[in-house]
């Protein structure tokens, strides 16, 4: 698209060579080093921290924690000690409380001479901390303090992503600081204009870009950087809000959809004789969200998100009755044989005395009995069909394909998902995602922002929470006695061991090991204990799930093959061996499956007693809550957004100044703002809104690895 702003070449494109006081060395040096080829790009690396430098500690005072500190101070001596190895360079810093610290350097020392001057006032920054009742700093940050109030009349200083080579060429801190100056000194205001529609600028009071880039790189005061940041951050989420809600309008206007206009017979006899329970407000919701979007004659995309155990099985169940009203055929798929399964039979029990035919077809369905599904199914004669992903195989053919339902969907790519689409003729039939791995709402409207979002976030009445406690190792007996009284009520445990993934052989050592432990404390006759583990044949894996779930074995002992769905009402207590070496979702995921029948539950999570501090975060969180959306919150906090399932892959999350962890109210408001321009103008083309498409391309284009998510 040429548009007049794009046809001239701005001076942000222009190579950083073209500044005053930069040579083919430095401009070179910033290339190789940081990447930052163009005005442009200098402007938009965002300094990381800032220093204020009206604010010193008193050396007397200081308590060493760890933090980095700034002090003003005089340098009293400098003196080279050691040798070979451990060559160093001492200096002493005095400053007015009359207190002295060390400042060390190990590299350089022939320059330092040169650098510092004794007798000098300077401001340094760095960690201290104490050796032998002495407080130091290794390789500080210094300027001399007279010139640091020169430069500018800034009191808060930026710090910017440097590199030693960087440092050593005269582009450390301050000569980063020198360069931003010559940038803002060439810019002009037109160089840096609103892509924000006014009323938008306006109705938020947002900081114009142009001050706002200004104030980033060099502010005055405290409260020009609180409101620089604000709007930039809101900028960054607009943006990519606008980007995701285009692509599904896109979507939405170019693939059509049945429209399952009315709600029959079957839907209705079923809620209204079968069902064995009373739908909880978030199941009705979010029903009535399903509802409207058959409806409308586009093709649905829906993520459905509740925790485990929200009941999400039986939305699936009656939305794709729904699809039956219509006419239509319907499948679910799941990620395990089990699981597929345990939707069969739960799904038969339900739909019983009705006149609907449901299948289950996975890859042990074979010869004869997989030939006539596949006849009937193409007949018209399933009208369900469950399985695994045995349904997306070509073979696979449906008279009419309405529904298409996917569990645990993080357990899926991208490319199987796809493949349900084809399914059906010559509309893609309707798609509904579920997930039992709560993801937080700034990622949901992030990661899977061109989808819509449907949220379970309430259990069903009368569960008794899971209790969740914490056993260092060495009080382990007490753990197996609280197994052993469990079991003497009637109940089954869990008991789970990590992976390593790196090495299953390894696994597989310390969970024979473990076994036999576990036989000599838990003997035959009395007890029965089955082994499930990733190496094992599919079938004795299900050989040995289906004998816990009979109830002939009392203990399972698993690595995490279990994690995901199986449903084993009668066991009341999960035991988690080595908790450190688990993630929080995947903790969460495995106490879900204890806690399904009436009975009280435990989940205990045994570790050692030396626990780095996200560990102990961790644990704290699971002792502390089950409830899975604020867990998926701390996950969020713990290990930032890049980490988080399914997410990985999706370059979204590249962003520059908005944190999903803690910009969430800053985000809702963007998505608003997004969704209102786009209502009045999906294709940005009014004249208020020309600055932004056209910084939209570009902007989208700069954003490495975009793609569709869905
Ligand atoms: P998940 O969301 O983890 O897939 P399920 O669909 O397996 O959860 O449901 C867990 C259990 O809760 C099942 O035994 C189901 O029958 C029961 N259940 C679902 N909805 C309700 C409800 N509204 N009232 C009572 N029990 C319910
Ligand atoms: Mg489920």
């Amino acid at each position: 698209m040429i548009t007049p702003a794009t046809s001239k070449v701005s001076l942000l494109d222009k190579p950083i060579a073209t500044l005053h006081g930069v040579g083919p060395a430095k401009a070179n040096l910033l290339a190789e080093e940081l990447q930052l080829f163009t005005l442009g790009d200098l402007l938009y690396a965002y300094p990381f921290r800032y220093v204020d430098r009206t604010k010193f500690h008193a050396i007397i005072d200081i308590i060493p924690n760890g933090e980095a500190l700034q002090i003003k101070g005089k340098l009293v001596t400098m003196n080279q000690v050691g040798e070979g190895r451990g060559k160093r360079m001492t200096g002493r810093l005095r400053d007015e409380s009359g207190a002295a610290l060390e400042l060390v350097w190990f590299r350089g020392i022939h320059l330092l001479y040169r650098m510092y001057k004794i007798g000098e006032e300077y401001i340094v920054y760095g960690k201290v901390e104490q050796f032998n009742n002495r407080l130091s700093i290794t390789h500080p940050e210094m300027e001399l303090a007279a010139r640091v109030g020169n430069l500018d009349q800034a009191t808060f200083e930026p710090v910017y992503a440097s590199t030693e080579k960087l440092n050593k060429r005269a582009l450390d801190a301050r000569g980063r600081r020198k360069l931003i100056k010559a940038l803002f000194d060439k810019l002009k205001p037109a160089d840096l204009p609103e892509i924000l529609p006014r009323s938008l600028v306006q109705g938020l009071r947002l900081m114009s870009r142009g001050l706002a880039l200004k104030n980033l790189h060099l502010p005055p005061d405290q409260k020009s950087l609180d409101g620089a940041i604000r709007r930039m951050k809101f900028e960054e989420l607009f943006l990519l809000q606008l980007r995701l809600l285009q692509l599904k309008l896109v979507r939405e206007n170019q693939i059509a959809g049945y429209s399952f206009g009315s709600i029959g017979t079957i839907f209705t006899e079923f809620f209204e004789e079968k069902i064995p329970f009373e739908l909880t407000g978030a199941q009705k919701r979010v029903l009535r969200e399903i509802r409207t979007d058959l409806g409308r004659g586009v093709q649905m995309n829906r993520l459905l998100q509740g925790d485990v155990g929200s009941g999400k099985t039986m939305v699936g169940l009656m939305s794709m009755l729904m699809a039956l009203d219509n006419g239509f055929q319907a499948c679910m798929m799941a990620p395990t044989e089990i699981l597929a399964y345990q939707h069969y039979e739960g799904i038969q029990e339900y739909l019983e005395g009705m006149d609907i035919k449901v299948a289950f077809l996975s890859g042990s369905v074979k010869g004869k009995a997989r030939r006539a599904l596949l006849e009937q199914l193409e007949e018209g004669e399933i009208d369900i069909l469950l399985g695994t992903h045995a349904l997306i195989e070509p073979t696979v053919v449906f008279k009419n394909l309405g529904l298409a339902i996917i569990d645990e969907q993080h357990r899926f790519g991208v490319k199987q998902r796809a493949k349900l689409w084809v399914k059906n003729k010559p509309y893609p039939p309707h798609v509904l995602v579920m997930t039992a791995t709560p993801i937080p709402r700034t990622l949901a409207m992030t990661a899977y922002g061109d989808l819509d979002v449907s949220v379970i976030d309430e259990l069903p009445p009368g569960r008794t929470p899971i209790k969740t406690v914490h056993f260092t190792n060495h009080r382990r007996e007490r753990v197996f006695g609280r197994i052993r009284d469990e079991i003497a009520k009637g109940r089954q445990a869990y008991i789970v061991y990590p992976l390593i993934e790196e090495n299953e052989n390894l696994d597989l050592l310390a969970l024979e090991e473990a076994y036999e432990e576990m036989v000599q404390r838990f003997p035959v006759p009395d007890y029965q204990i089955s082994v499930v583990h990733g190496r094992m044949k599919p079938d004795a894996k299900d050989f040995e799930m289906a004998r816990f779930k009979a109830g002939e074995t009392q203990i399972m002992m698993a690595t995490t093959v279990i994690e995901v769905g199986v449903n084993v009402p009668n066991a009341t207590i999960m035991t988690i061996v080595h908790t450190e070496r688990f993630g929080l979702s995947q903790l969460h995921q495995l106490r879900g499956r204890v806690g399904r029948g009436a009975e009280e539950s435990f989940c205990i999570l045994l570790s050692s007693v030396k626990l780095s501090k996200e560990s102990r975060q961790r644990i704290d969180t699971m002792v502390g809550t089950t409830d899975g959306f604020k867990i998926a919150e701390a996950d969020l906090r713990l290990r930032g957004p890049g980490m988080l399932d399914g997410t990985r892959q999706s370059g979204v999350l590249q962003m520059r100044l908005a944190d999903l962890a803690q910009d969430g109210i800053i985000l809702g408001v963007a998505r608003e703002k997004a969704k209102e321009i786009l209502e009045v103008d999906p294709k940005l083309a009014l004249p208020e809104h020309l600055a932004l498409a056209v910084h939209l391309e570009k902007y989208m284009r700069a954003v490495k690895g975009w793609g569709r998510i869905s």
